[in-house]
């Protein structure tokens, strides 16, 4: 411990959805000198990253890569598909489908809202309702958030392609997946999804800076059909591609393609169905352990229904005292930093301390588990937060079953 307080020492350990922990190997993949990006093996590399991203996604479809965040790729999706004055319906359950709308907007289209709260999944009769009553067909796609990462809750994304069929609305289902992609269970193709967005730095373990789009041929038929495409987002390039050069719009994001080349084979050593299933058993004890505590004193999942639940966040409440004074009390006597809220405040109250998000995506283990509950129940006890004993045990007991 310093005289200012903070801790000296050990490990620190970044747990908030986002960037996510980052494998030494992924490190070490991108600890290089310069490639040249005009040939060689970089090529290659970009190369065999697009079977392997389709094998996460579940889909035998297009993939294209881009320099950038998610943000980016909600860009890059729409850029492809939804033209100046064209509509999309955007069904709500937290800030990142009011941040893709808002992205859609700021393209010239109208973003129809149904604003879903903060604490429960997509009503698939609203849905379902909005559809219908579009008889001309002016909704071009739906931009649906599987896992909203601000309040943690994951909607049935293959149930909304059920009721879109019924309907048999045409609209493009377009998932953001920024951060279930190899945490929580996705199929593109199985579930009927038209276009999905990714970024590199959650579950895919690499630092910020990558962005994917993956679409079908349907979406593709779309995107022919537009009056124009901005020529950086055009994904018609990247998908076919014939030079690297081009394909990049410029300088390739070398080191993250080592970097990511390092991911997909950890991941899919691993495979897909035991990281699904890793994920699931480690949230399983997170939901356990916040059970636990919130038996007694102000700590509550945001999220009432496990089934409604992500496996690679989770959002909870505390208000007094807020959540601001744990993940100060965690970063600075423990090196652990927990998530923030994100956009859960009610409005005209920005300061959403009583908020908190624990990221559990990607390179994560039942240690790092225990050790997260772990600190977290220190931060409680020595803030004097009153709460339920036996987080920790029955945390355990789900991490046993490993
Ligand atoms: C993180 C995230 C985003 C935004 O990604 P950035 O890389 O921060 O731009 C969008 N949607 C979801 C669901 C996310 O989790």
């Amino acid at each position: 411990m310093t005289s200012s307080g903070k801790h000296l020492g050990g490990r620190e350990y970044l747990a908030i959805p986002g960037p996510s922990v980052m494998p030494e190997a992924v490190l070490q993949a991108m600890h290089r000198a310069a490639p040249n990006i005009y040939a060689g093996e970089i090529v290659d590399i970009a190369a065999s990253l697009v079977p392997d991203l389709r094998r996460v996604a579940r889909t035998e479809g297009h993939v294209a890569m881009y320099i950038g965040n998610g943000h980016a790729a909600w860009e890059a999706a729409l850029a492809n598909t939804v033209a100046e004055g064209e509509t999309v319906l955007v069904p709500a359950t937290g800030r990142f489908a009011h941040g893709w709308a808002e992205m859609a907007e700021g393209l010239g289209a109208e973003a129809r809202i149904i604003d879903h709260g903060k604490r429960a999944p997509w009503d698939l009769d609203r849905i379902a309702e909005a559809l219908r009553a579009d008889t001309g067909h002016k909704i071009k796609a739906v931009l649906a958030v599987h896992v909203d990462t601000s309040t943690s809750i994951r909607n049935d994304v293959a149930a909304l392609r059920g009721v879109m069929d019924d309907i048999g609305h045409p609209a493009l289902l377009m998932a953001d997946c920024i951060a279930s992609l190899g945490c929580d269970r996705f199929e593109m193709d199985a579930w009927g999804v038209d276009v999905m967005v990714a970024g590199c730095q959650k579950g895919l373990m690499v630092p910020p800076g990558m962005a994917f789009v993956f679409f079908n041929d349907k979406a593709d038929a779309v995107r022919r059909a537009m009056p124009r495409v901005s020529r950086y987002w055009d994904w018609s390039p990247r998908a076919n591609p014939e030079e690297f050069f081009m394909y990049w719009n410029g300088t390739a994001p070398t080191h993250h393609l080592y970097g990511l080349r390092t991911a997909l084979d950890m991941i899919h050593a691993e495979g897909m169905e035991a990281i699904w299933t890793r994920h699931e058993r480690l949230a399983r004890a997170i939901w356990a352990a916040c059970d636990a505590w919130g038996a007694e004193g102000p700590l509550e999942l945001n999220v009432a229904a496990p089934a409604e639940r992500s496996c690679a966040v989770t959002a909870l409440r505390l208000e007094a005292p807020h959540a601001t004074a744990l993940r100060d009390w965690t970063e600075a006597k423990l090196g652990l930093t927990l998530g923030i809220g994100l956009g859960m405040a009610p409005p005209g109250d920005p300061a959403w301390h009583g908020f908190f998000r624990l990221g559990h995506m990607g390179h994560v283990n039942g240690q790092m588990i225990m050790g997260l509950l772990g600190g977290i129940e220190a931060g409680l006890t020595a803030l004097g937060v009153p709460h339920g004993q036996g987080a920790l045990d029955a945390a355990a007991t789900e991490i046993a079953k490993i």
